[in-house]
């Protein structure tokens, strides 16, 4: 920690650079008067850093806690610190262009207001989309109600809505942990996500684009403004793009390029994502754009200016990614497992010398993880891992050989003693996980997590412990919003991504009898479809070819989506054995969306 280089300012006045105006007070709420964005609540971040923070982090949230309106170069402004992201705004001819419209509707139109008040009631006359996440899109309706020329890239509308499709309250419960929305925002407790401060809870929305980036090279003129696009697939979202404006000298670098590490793997869960193809597209950005650009900027944190600082900063972080994709397949092929890897990477002394490669959102110990789990999978090779017992089970087991619960607790004091807090964590779970009822290792457990949290510099890893603690004090925390029932979101489901969600909610074993066949006759699409139950497994099939389905239903994809919602089949026109639904419906399970995660 000591060689962290905390001489380096350069960050400090590239995130004031420019500086306009505050939102004050920094508080955004629906219109019935919920809170859904409190900046103001981290004021306590410029104050020294505390000893329940990691010097590093501190300074990540004192950058990050900054918001307001900033110019960033001559027509180009960004709104920042008013949502997990950045909304970007380019003055045209008519109006405005808004790049990445946040998370809520809410917090949108805030940044909007915020700008209009100093750059005057321009018109907003497109929108572009920079990748498929939730904080690129889903406040779009704060800024327009559609009838502009809305830009994203190729997959866009796939990607956007499928994460949360298949295994959405999954990553929506582990959220709570990733951002620690239920914890106080204090030294001790939340200071941010290293990505920005927080999610934003209000009204998620989306409007589908008008227009694909299918190429790289492609140009885009929307309101005078000329636009060149690069498009980066499978980087940090499966659809994403940089783009520069070529008449103000400024690069837009999507979430490519930020200040922080990424994530290979997001531990509220995700895909794995390719590290080698995130390397090659920066070094491809450097390539196409760096002679054209003044400033480059992103969707979260705050821009570089200069060609060297861009080059530079792009140059780092390409290496970075390719760094930690091709050491740990050089250690893996050495035999090297996961964990292993983990402790042996040390990344380069310049790299480790330039702050935005430092690991407050990604981190080294789990992005090469995440490249040996895209490459060879959750197993090592070792046949003691093959067959182990779940969890609870092992608990017991370990418990049982160390002398029980207490003995379990004292040793783990000792290894509190010697500082080895992973160690001591590592006890403690197999106490909690045995006896649930064993209060003092629970409260030891706590204290271990709270520990292991303060020494973070990982915002998230923070986040993870000291939601751990909290829940292992006062129970299981419920998820604030559930992104997953937007309507605007249901709606954007494809007819074979409403049967996939359908699928996944079959209780297999309830279902292992029931045989039966529906056909779906989507009047407003002219699509027929056939979903088929059999083996407890609900098979989807576009044109069937004949029509012995037990049943037939012709309704519209809203009826479909409702349906799906839970609304009932009235008005949907059926023909056949109308058991068929009720059954089908009968075999349905709901997820739980407030599964145990410290607790067995
Ligand atoms: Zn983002």
């Amino acid at each position: 920690m000591a060689d962290l280089p905390f001489h380096d300012k350069d960050d400090f006045a590239d995130a004031d650079r420019g500086f306009i105006a505050k939102l004050s007070p920094a508080v955004i709420q629906t219109a019935d008067g919920r809170v859904v964005w409190d900046n103001d609540s981290y004021d306590f971040l410029q104050g020294e850093c505390p000893a329940t923070a990691h010097p590093s982090l501190w300074r990540q949230g004192q950058l990050c806690a900054r918001q307001g309106l900033y110019e960033v170069t001559e027509g180009v402004y960004q709104v920042r610190g008013l949502d997990l992201s950045n909304m970007t705004l380019v003055e045209g001819e008519r109006g405005v262009l808004v790049i990445d419209p946040l998370i809520s509707t809410e917090c949108a139109a805030a940044a909007l207001r915020l700008y209009r008040e100093h750059r005057g009631d321009r018109p907003v006359t497109g929108v572009v989309y920079t990748h498929s996440h939730v904080d690129h899109f889903g406040g779009v309706r704060g800024v327009t109600g559609g009838g502009v020329p809305i830009l994203a890239p190729e997959g866009f509308m796939e990607h956007a809505v499928s994460e949360n499709v298949y295994a959405g309250p999954a990553m929506t419960r582990r959220a709570v942990y990733m951002y620690g929305p239920a914890l106080s925002r204090s030294p001790e407790g939340q200071i941010g996500c290293g990505l920005g401060m927080t999610t934003s809870t209000g009204t998620v929305s989306l409007i589908p684009p008008t227009t694909e980036i299918t190429r790289t090279g492609q140009e885009e003129t929307v309101d005078g403004i000329r636009m060149i696009f690069q498009l980066t697939p499978g980087t940090e979202a499966p659809a994403e793009m940089n783009f520069l404006f070529p008449d103000r000298r400024a690069l837009c670098l999507a979430e490519n390029a930020t200040h922080n590490q990424h994530n290979i793997v997001t531990l509220r869960g995700a895909k794995v994502r390719d590290a080698r193809a995130w390397a090659r597209y920066l070094n491809e950005t450097v390539t196409l754009f760096a002679d054209r650009a003044e400033v480059a900027f992103a969707s979260h944190h705050w821009p570089t200016w200069g060609r060297g600082g861009i080059v530079r900063f792009l140059e780092q972080q390409r290496d970075m990614y390719a760094y930690l994709h091709d050491q740990t397949l050089r250690l893996l092929n050495k035999g090297l497992t996961g964990p292993e890897i983990a402790e042996a990477m040390h990344m380069p002394p310049e790299l480790e010398q330039a702050w935005h490669t430092h690991g407050y959102y990604g981190s080294v110990s789990h992005n090469v993880k995440a490249v040996y789990q895209r490459y060879l999978g959750w197993f090592d090779g070792n046949p003691a891992h093959l067959w182990e017992h779940p969890p609870r089970e092992s608990a017991v087991r370990y418990v049982d050989c160390l002398g029980g619960g207490s003995a379990v607790v004292a040793f783990a004091r000792r290894y509190i003693g010697e500082n080895d807090l992973r160690f001591a964590a590592q006890l403690l779970n197999h106490a909690v996980f045995a006896d649930e009822g064993n209060k003092e290792a629970r409260d030891l457990l706590a204290e271990v997590y709270t520990r292991l949290g303060h020494g973070a510099e990982n915002a998230v890893w923070r986040n993870f412990y000291l939601m751990g603690a909290l829940e292992l004090s006062d129970g299981i925390v419920p998820a604030a919003v559930d992104t997953t029932t937007s309507l605007d979101l249901l709606a954007a489901l494809s007819v074979e991504q409403i049967f996939d969600s359908l699928a996944i909610r079959v209780d297999g074993p309830r279902a292992w009898h029931e045989r039966l066949s529906i056909d779906w006759y989507l009047t407003d699409l002219g699509e027929r479809y056939r979903t088929t139950l059999s083996n407890g497994a609900l098979i989807q099939q576009r044109d069937p070819a004949d029509e012995s389905a037990d049943l037939t239903l012709r309704l519209t994809k809203d009826q479909l989506v409702g349906l799906l919602a839970g609304k009932g089949v009235g008005g949907v026109e059926r023909e056949g054995d109308t058991g068929a639904l009720q059954r089908l419906v009968a075999v349905l399970d709901h997820a739980t969306p407030d599964f145990a995660i410290v607790t067995a």
